[in-house]
């Protein structure tokens, strides 16, 4: 919480590296998983405008709690309530069943916060451009296009957020046949 923004930044950068650092990309090449946090982050100062940090350390963060053994607690402890709100709203309920959590999704996504939608629009453009560049192994081109469907349904519930980051996903759903 304590230092220059740019320190805060490093120690978000730093602390994902070192929660995700046995994990990879679901992508052929197994990509290191931490490509994806700075990624989403790099989307959303380069692509989308966005300068608030707060917005920015959620992003590098946002898959800690959910894909590691991260607690919203620590990161509440290293990061503060503000960052740590952002994170817990990106979090999938892991006791629900993967299609509920898929469903939950678009459920939530209305009612998500202006600075969760933020990072929510920036973490779909990442995997649709993903999943674009390289099918993971054992995906189906249908099970592709499902996923592009499913994103655009939750996309629905954050417009009006930021419209860079939404007429680039309109034009990669439109690539894909879907209307938008
Ligand atoms: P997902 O479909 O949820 O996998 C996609 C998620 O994996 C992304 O949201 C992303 O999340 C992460 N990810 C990691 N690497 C990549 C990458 N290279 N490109 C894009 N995303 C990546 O996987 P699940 O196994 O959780 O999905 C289960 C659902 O898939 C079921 O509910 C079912 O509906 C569907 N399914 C469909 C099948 C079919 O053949 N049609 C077969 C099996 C399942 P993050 O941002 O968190 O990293
Ligand atoms: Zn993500």
């Amino acid at each position: 919480m304590s230092g220059t923004p740019l320190a805060v930044l490093m120690r978000c950068m730093n602390f994902a590296a070192v929660k995700h650092k046995n994990q990879r990309r679901k992508d052929a090449e197994a990509t290191p998983y931490i490509n994806h946090p700075i990624g989403v982050a790099n989307i959303l100062t380069e692509e989308a405008g966005v300068d608030d940090v707060i917005v920015i350390q959620a992003a590098l963060l946002h898959d800690t709690v959910e894909d590691t053994n991260t607690t919203i607690d620590e990161i509440v402890e290293h990061f503060g309530h503000n960052v740590a709100g952002i994170v817990a709203e990106m979090t999938d309920d892991k006791n629900l069943a993967k299609a509920e959590r898929k469903r939950q999704q678009i459920l939530h996504a209305p009612h998500a916060s202006p600075k969760a939608k933020l990072v929510k629009l920036a973490d779909k453009l990442y995997n649709l451009r993903d999943l674009q560049r390289c099918t993971p192994c054992g995906w189906s081109e249908d099970r592709v296009q499902e996923y592009f469907v499913w994103a655009h349904q939750v996309v629905a519930g954050l417009r009006g957020s930021n419209r860079q980051l939404e007429n680039k996903l309109d034009d990669l759903f439109r690539s894909r046949g879907i209307e938008v």
